[in-house]
């Protein structure tokens, strides 16, 4: 069998959306993600004009030395654009290969290690009536884990809330698309102490209004210093966090131990990271309990199932990300692999709006806060692309973030 075509087909159903699909001589076609949000036609550059060439009469049923020819070939190594254009091809013959086995993929990933993969929602509001709402709202889809953000007094706005309520419950599993992404980066502002101050408030009320059980997350974004971070989830530990994320950048690995050594709240980390290398003291040391990496800016499924038996060395599981920019085509791979693997963590899922689920036509089930990824052989998703035609590309930013003098913060 040989690789004749490959096309990058870009679409926003609600949000922009890059999808590789191969095609083979024998007519069996495989998709992949290769959505790098607010960065998309970078992404659709690299494969058009440097990865599609390589790909055509080539044997897609090479995975892992097509991997290895365009990581180490390409000279150039990691990085989110060189990653996802990778995941993409990675991907997108995985699903070839198991239409060709005439199994779903996570059979050829090793079979189920249970029945329905775990996730958890986001809940959101400027105040904290208006996430009760939210949290509310999460529970009645049938979520059974809720990732809790809000407003900052004193600030405008804040990553993860979005202005009033109306807006911020458009964006659950049957609702509108979602509105964080602007023609021109949208500016917040940001306080690190009064966040400080500000937050142990809130799962305080949180916990009393919804009780001891249900498991709760929170994500601060990269905001933090180590001592900032080691702070808060100090400050969080009556509250029994299923995990702080993202609570210092990771650029520099040893920030986390740190924050490990002076809180038990579980740590979460890692949507950012591209390679294993971003990983190496993370894991080695257990400075963290839950890797967070996406397939589609990973690499693809081959390098994250490496990652996790890594992490699993280390009594470290999975959390993949899935906000609404990866794709259907990245979260079912995604399911396959939290279906397949057995230190599987929980999965984030935030839905996507009724013109995506059009547009992509998947397998996948969501049901009682659980994913399966279904029975279709392959990944399970097929894009009708008369329709994502019909929803073209929009230049589309993600907010930018400052100091309430000015100065430029992550975001
Ligand atoms: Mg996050």
């Amino acid at each position: 069998m040989k690789i004749i075509d490959a096309q990058v087909i870009v679409t926003n159903p609600g949000r922009n959306f890059v999808t590789l699909k191969i095609t083979t001589d024998e007519g069996i076609t495989g998709l992949g993600d290769a959505t790098l949000n607010g960065r998309e036609l970078s992404v659709v550059s690299y494969l058009r004009d440097h990865v599609v060439p390589l790909l055509l009469g080539t044997d897609p049923h090479r995975i892992e030395d097509t991997w290895q020819y365009l990581y180490r070939g390409a000279y150039w190594r990691r990085g989110p654009v060189t990653m996802a254009a990778i995941a993409a091809v990675d991907v997108a013959l995985w699903d070839i290969k198991a239409k060709v086995a005439g199994l779903p993929l996570y059979q050829l990933l090793g079979g189920a290690s249970r029945d329905r993969v775990r996730t958890y929602g986001h809940a959101n509001g400027a105040t904290v009536p208006e996430l009760f709402d939210s949290v509310r709202a999460r529970l009645a889809e049938g979520y059974q884990a809720v990732r809790i953000q809000t407003g900052v007094p004193g600030l405008k706005t804040v990553y993860g809330v979005h202005q009033g309520t109306a807006i911020a419950e458009a964006d659950g599993v049957a609702g509108a698309p979602r509105l964080d992404q602007h023609a021109t980066p949208l500016v917040e502002d940001w306080d690190t102490r009064a966040y400080l101050r500000h937050m142990p408030t809130v799962f305080e009320a949180v916990r009393n209004e919804f009780g001891p059980e249900l498991p709760l997350l929170h994500d601060a974004h990269h905001r933090l210093t180590p001592i900032e971070a080691a702070r808060l989830g100090k400050s969080l530990e009556p509250y029994d966090l299923f995990w702080l994320e993202d609570c210092t950048p990771a650029e520099n690995q040893d920030g986390l131990r740190l924050v490990r050594e002076h809180t038990t709240t579980p740590l979460a980390i890692g949507e950012v990271f591209n390679t294993v290398f971003d990983y190496q003291t993370l894991v080695a040391d257990q400075l963290i309990d839950y890797v967070r990496s996406a397939v589609t800016h990973f690499g693809g499924v081959s390098p994250l199932r490496k990652l996790f038996d890594f992490a699993a060395q280390h009594q470290i599981k999975s959390a993949i990300h899935g906000p609404e920019d990866i794709s259907p085509v990245g979260m079912a791979a995604a399911i396959h692999l939290d279906l397949a693997i057995h230190n599987f963590g929980i999965q984030e899922y935030s839905g996507y709006t009724a013109r995506t689920h059009e547009v992509f036509q998947h397998a996948f089930t969501f049901e009682d806060g659980h994913l399966h990824p279904g029975e279709a052989p392959g990944i399970g998703v097929e894009l009708d692309e008369e329709m994502a035609a019909g929803h073209p590309y929009e230049q589309a930013y993600l907010p930018v973030n400052r100091l309430q003098d000015g100065t430029i913060h992550d975001w």
